[in-house]
């Protein structure tokens, strides 16, 4: 298969006819979010959704997010929109936060992965709202990277995972937010953050009062584990490079890698730490910036895969606001793997 490349704007409704209809028929388009790249199909067509699982090699239990355009197509997929889902969606939608509710029998089971509930979420970014009006169907679309491998901030990163097994990719440039959204769940007794993302803790509870923090967000399930949000229990966002958090201040942390310095070593540091480290410094970022964290984490974990990188020691976020989220993805790209200096 020949994977198209688009490069459009949201106004040119000739090529978004296109782009739409290539959905509407079962087929797979890469697309521009304000968080990663998303892998879109027909999310009321399970053939279509199946073939998703295909092109990432993704496991089959581990449900996929259903992307909307208009608030009240939330009302197809979803048996009931308690208080507290408008009241998020008012202050968050279009936004990166993804909600879990119950689902109504509309959802085919390859979207759920055989669960009873269903994640939404509208997107901010002006194509990928294009797309979905275009298409004239809600869209069900997990990151465009190969399972396993950083999820996509760009159409690049897209094809080079998925070349030749997708129809086509979108390109709408680099995402704004960098890591995937927030999934907080509404289907369970109190509302759970599952995983963080753009819209933090503080932002949730600010809306809805007391949140739960799931176990997942920070610690590594015990195997055979059941994982509330199933995604969160898989090796993720990893590069080739076996990658180790260094904890401690920044004196420290260049002392620990200088001493294990090496042509295959590398450091996923700070933009200005570079001068003090006597190895290959990816800067990621400005230390007291999660956001610009965020935007860079997945570029610099795959730029790592273009160098031949044995090992990559990586500075420890800190974990307020959108830092949550930084902190998260890396430690499944660690495997877990902290060294406290
Ligand atoms: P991705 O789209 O690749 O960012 O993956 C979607 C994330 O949302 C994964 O971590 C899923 O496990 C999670 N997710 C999707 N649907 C549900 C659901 N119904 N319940 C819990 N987690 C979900
Ligand atoms: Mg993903």
């Amino acid at each position: 298969m020949q994977t198209r490349l688009y490069q459009i704007t949201p106004d040119n409704t000739i090529v978004l006819q296109e782009i739409g209809a290539i959905l509407r028929s079962g087929g797979l388009v890469g697309i521009p979010t304000e968080t990663v790249y998303g892998l879109a199909a027909n999310a009321l067509d399970g053939p279509a959704v199946a073939k998703i699982f295909w092109a990432k090699g993704r496991p089959q239990d581990n449900p996929l997010i259903v992307h909307i355009s208009e608030f009240s197509q939330i009302y197809t997929l979803v048996r009931e929109v308690p208080s507290q889902a408008v009241a998020l969606a008012r202050a968050y939608w279009p936004g990166p936060l993804t909600i879990i509710l119950p689902k109504s029998p509309s959802i085919p089971d390859e979207v759920s992965a055989g669960l009873d509930t269903v994640a939404v979420r509208m997107p901010s970014h002006p194509l990928a709202r294009a797309i979905i009006r275009a298409a004239g169907v809600v869209l069900a679309a997990p990151s465009a990277n190969l399972s396993g491998s950083p999820s996509p901030t760009t159409a690049q990163h897209v094809l080079d995972d998925m070349a030749g097994r997708i129809d086509a990719v979108v390109d709408g440039g680099p995402c704004e937010v960098g890591v995937e959204s927030t999934v907080v769940t509404l289907a369970a007794e109190r509302p759970r953050l599952l995983r963080p993302g753009g819209i933090t803790l503080e932002k949730l509870r600010a809306i809805l009062g007391e949140v739960d923090v799931d176990r997942a967000v920070e610690e590594q399930l015990a195997a055979g584990e059941k994982a509330s949000s199933p995604g969160m229990k898989y090796k993720h966002y990893a590069p080739k490079a076996h990658v180790v958090i260094v904890r401690g201040p920044f004196s420290r942390y260049a002392e620990y890698v200088n001493a294990h310095a090496g042509a295959d070593i590398a450091a996923l540091c700070y933009e200005g730490e570079e001068a003090a480290l006597q190895v290959r410094a990816f800067p990621c970022g400005r230390r007291d910036d999660p956001s610009s964290q965020a935007q860079h984490l997945f570029d610099t974990l795959r730029a790592l895969d273009g160098m031949k990188i044995k090992t990559a020691y990586a500075r420890c976020p800190e974990k307020d606001g959108v830092g949550l989220a930084v902190y998260n993805r890396l430690l499944r790209a660690a495997a877990f793997e902290i060294v406290d200096v």
